[in-house]
């Protein structure tokens, strides 16, 4: 078969529906967003930890809850084909940083603070802001029981958007107690809600005993009114839950960050306790929550851990980057330094050998790479210079390389000028082609 019968017969593969190739130039917005993470993480002594994207399907299960979305409707499951084991890819990545910390006895010295970046995956219509491989960032603080690291995790996702240049994205935030106090708000919620029994859609009907908070976390518009009525966990909460919420709410009003009560913040996850958070913008339309978290301290022990109070966010990066662009908060395209333009085959070792001690010398170069099947003209090698952002070609031309030399031309300002350097100190004049950054 030639090449082309091939290609005909074997016909075009794409990407899964709902799951994105991020691609140059976006990719290098990731990049970006990365190194600032990473940065920032590092300053709150938060550590990186790698848990697999497959984990056994009981995890979220039992971990996420039987009664959320993610586990009714939106799981990746499939059954190892070898040995028959129930996997599944991971809709979020509490429950497995739980799981490390329990096999790993992570917590035995004392609290641990964690962060992770990787994909999560949620079977759910594709639409704006909503994937079916999405990326997260998130933070969790294992062992520590205190409000003020609720506190400190929410002033870190309140940096971490100062560092990427967001603005107008409001923190909500409540409190869901301690579990008496949910049961009591429970038993009220579901008498209040089976008086309006008329009222309530099949998925409410559904989870009215088995999770009714989760219904004020409805999206139908028509139990909207029905929900604002509804009783307020915060009418439930004892003294000490009183205590907790106030001292967050001090610690971040005194760190300079504005906070709104939302009462019917509940999450849509079963094991959060105490503080619940989310920071929302209206820009994006429906899909606006950009980071969610709150205080989580039962999981360890539906994970058959030992009991140790927990507190944790996740952030969706595909729309805070989203939002970043909007905002025009995104660095401009990367360029590299240099132009490497070589005009003869014969140019090539010596070329090769000057790029490299540039790059050597910090320097970013791009070389020319169209020797074969012929090399390309001057013109068309320097249309392709300028194309590719340089602030600077190199040439190495015969004459220069006659003269163990490199003629040095400005793309960008200057008019053009240009200068020739010696191959021989490199190391003298690289710092001149250094660009802005
Ligand atoms: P939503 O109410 O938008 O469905 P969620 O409660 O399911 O969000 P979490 O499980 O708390 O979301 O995940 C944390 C963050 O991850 C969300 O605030 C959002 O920014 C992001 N996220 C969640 N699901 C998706 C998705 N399918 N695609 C892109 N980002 C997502
Ligand atoms: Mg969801």
């Amino acid at each position: 078969m030639t090449e082309k019968e091939t290609q005909a017969k074997a016909g075009k593969l794409s990407a899964v529906k709902g799951m994105n190739d991020i691609l140059p130039p976006d990719s290098a917005h990731w990049e970006w967003l990365e190194d600032k993470v990473r940065v920032l993480m590092g300053r709150y002594a938060y550590r990186n930890i790698r848990t697999p994207i497959v984990e056994p399907t009981a995890l979220f299960v039992r971990g996420t809850g039987e009664t959320t979305d993610i586990v009714e409707k939106e799981m990746y499951s499939f059954e190892d084909k070898l040995n028959g084991e129930e996997l599944t890819l991971r809709p979020e990545n509490t429950p497995g940083v739980v799981r490390a910390a329990i096999e790993h006895n992570l917590t035995y010295d004392g609290g641990k603070r964690l962060y992770y970046m990787g994909p999560m995956f949620r079977h759910e219509r594709p639409q704006r802001g909503r994937y079916r491989q999405f990326y997260q960032l998130g933070a969790e603080a294992l062992g520590f029981a205190g409000p003020e690291v609720d506190a400190e995790l929410m002033l870190l996702v309140h940096e971490l958007f100062e560092a990427f240049g967001l603005r107008n994205v409001r923190v909500e935030l409540n409190s869901l107690g301690v579990a008496s106090e949910r049961q009591a708000h429970r038993s009220a919620l579901i008498a209040y809600f089976e008086q309006h029994r008329e009222l309530l859609d099949a998925d409410a009907q559904r989870r009215l005993h088995l999770n009714p908070l989760r219904i004020l976390d409805t999206k139908n518009p028509a139990m909207q009114a029905l929900v604002q009525a509804a009783p307020q966990l915060l009418d439930y909460l004892g003294e000490a839950s009183l205590q907790h919420f106030d001292t967050v709410k001090t610690l971040l009003s005194a760190c300079g960050v504005k906070w709104r009560v939302n009462p019917r913040l509940v999450r849509g996850l079963d094991y959060y306790s105490h503080t619940v958070f989310e920071f929302i913008t209206d820009e994006l339309g429906a899909q606006g929550t950009l980071c969610g978290g709150g205080r989580y301290d039962g999981l360890f022990a539906v994970l058959g851990g030992k009991p140790t109070p927990a507190v944790g966010w996740g952030m969706g990066l595909e729309r805070v980057l989203e939002l970043i662009r909007q905002q025009g908060q995104a660095p401009a395209t990367l360029a590299p330094d240099a132009y490497a333009v070589l005009p003869d085959a014969a140019a090539l070792p010596r070329a090769m050998q000057a790029v490299q001690a540039l790059r050597s010398a910090g320097i970013s170069v791009q070389m020319h790479a169209a020797l074969t099947p012929g090399p390309d003209s001057m013109k068309t090698q320097f249309k392709k210079a300028d194309a590719s952002g340089a602030a600077y070609a190199l040439i190495f031309g015969g004459d220069e390389l006659a003269d163990n030399a490199v003629t040095v031309k400005a793309l960008r300002a200057d008019g053009g000028a240009q200068r020739r350097e010696s191959l021989d100190n490199i190391a003298v004049w690289a710092s001149t082609l250094q660009s802005q950054t």
